[in-house]
């Protein structure tokens, strides 16, 4: 029978989560608005460059690739704040995407975005 594990967390521990949660979102949003100006200064800095002449040196486009990334990755780490968050008003905070089990208080504190427990995102990176 497949049934719907709930965390019941008490209402302080929720609130010092949910504190967490924001300060973690807050910290990716103002990295990412960073990123972005970077990004935008590389690809101008970039198309200067390419005007003048085409060196072949390759440093000068891998600036942008390594932002681009990082942005990606930071948009990723954004959606998975918001989901934590959710997670916290319907009591499913702290459980496994994968499994359903309780992941682990101390990965929890480390990661406060976590969404899977230690076992699976091992299985995961095996992968
Ligand atoms: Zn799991």
């Amino acid at each position: 029978m497949e049934e719907q594990t709930t965390v019941r967390l008490a209402p302080e521990i929720k609130v010092g989560i949910r504190k967490k949660l924001f300060k973690v979102k807050r910290k990716i949003e103002s990295e990412l608005i960073e990123t972005e100006q970077q990004l935008r200064e590389e690809i101008r800095i970039n198309d200067m460059t390419a005007m003048k002449t085409h060196t072949a040196d390759i440093n000068c486009c891998l600036g942008p690739a390594v932002n681009g990334h990082r942005i990606a990755n930071l948009k990723k780490r954004l959606i998975k704040t918001d989901k934590a968050l959710a997670k916290v008003d319907d009591d499913t905070y702290g459980l496994c995407t994968r499994c359903g089990d309780e992941i682990p208080a101390g990965r929890l504190i480390s990661i406060p975005i976590a969404d899977l427990c230690t076992l699976c995102k091992e299985k995961l990176n095996l992968v």
